[in-house]
């Protein structure tokens, strides 16, 4: 950490003397280093202008999966909603996040039944009846990132399904009631882990939420099997996104070997995630795409 005079001009870009903005905030910090926690760098703080150009992605995000709840049904196939999010984002300026991000063939992620994220969307899969979907979209606007997933029920479902995805949203309800400044991930976590466990389902351990605003994935990694009062802390300006992926079996999976993308249950039964992308402030939390 940089070592500011008082009057110096605050490390945050807001022009202000260090004194009057983020001095407490470093003593806070300092305080909790000293306490052995995990704290984010400045550089995951995000500054007022970045707030509102990452606003500004996640208003497209959110218009795009708005899109997709409209139009989606049984008979089309995920290949099409793939045509959708490529057009209602550059129709708004964008650049949809995943295409060719490490390689990724489409501009989202399509993930049916027991898949558990990063499915691919493909003119071969088309959606039927009792079909349960996970679509996650993720905008760049003028550099800005965004990143949110829903899931969407096809036709009629089975109670089971339709009871875990019903769940799976809950999941964030839990989540964001622990996320407040200067409390830690691992609190959101173990929420989130234990409401899943009391329904008789379990969270995937390997993949988490992550940083986000000005890449696609910044620090922290976020787990939603982490234990209260460990993991980094949130701090006013830190944005991350929270996105449990709760399987109805057991929490282990696989990546598909054709592709290296895929991930599957590997019990076979059927997973289910939203993902919200949240920013810490100094009061409790905003959702900023959804
Ligand atoms: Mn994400």
């Amino acid at each position: 950490m940089i070592k500011l005079g008082r009057n110096d001009i605050c490390w945050c870009g807001s022009g202000i003397k260090y004194k009057k903005c983020h001095y407490n905030f470093d003593s806070k910090l300092e305080m909790a280093i000293r306490q052995g926690h995990i704290v984010p760098e400045h550089r995951l703080i995000k500054t007022p202008e970045q707030i509102e150009g990452i606003k500004r992605s996640a208003a497209v995000n959110i218009a795009i999966l708005d899109y997709v709840g409209e139009h989606i049904r049984a008979g089309i196939t995920t290949e099409e909603i793939d045509q959708w999010v490529y057009e209602q984002t550059k129709m708004r300026g964008g650049i949809p996040a995943p295409l060719n991000f490490e390689g990724f063939p489409k501009s989202v992620c399509t993930s049916l039944n027991n898949e558990v994220c990063h499915g691919i969307p493909s003119k071969d899969i088309v959606l039927k009846d009792g079909d349960i979907i996970n679509v996650d979209a993720s905008t760049i606007l003028n550099g800005y990132y965004s990143d949110s997933s829903r899931m969407f029920l096809i036709g009629e479902v089975s109670k089971e399904k339709k009871r875990l995805v019903q769940v799976a949203r809950e999941c964030l309800d839990e989540g964001l009631k622990e996320v407040k400044p200067w409390g830690f991930l691992g609190d959101m976590g173990q929420a989130i882990n234990d409401y899943a466990k009391a329904h008789g389902y379990s969270i995937v351990r390997e993949i988490g939420g992550h940083g986000i605003g000005l890449q696609f994935h910044e620090d922290p990694w976020v787990s939603y099997v982490s234990k209260r009062g460990t993991e980094m802390m949130m701090v006013p300006g830190l944005v991350f996104t929270i996105e449990p992926m709760v399987n109805m079996g057991k929490p282990d999976i696989y990546i598909d070997e054709e592709n290296d993308w895929t991930v599957y249950t590997e019990d076979g039964t059927s997973s289910a995630q939203w993902e919200i992308q949240v920013l810490v402030t100094e009061e409790g939390y905003e959702i900023l795409c959804y």
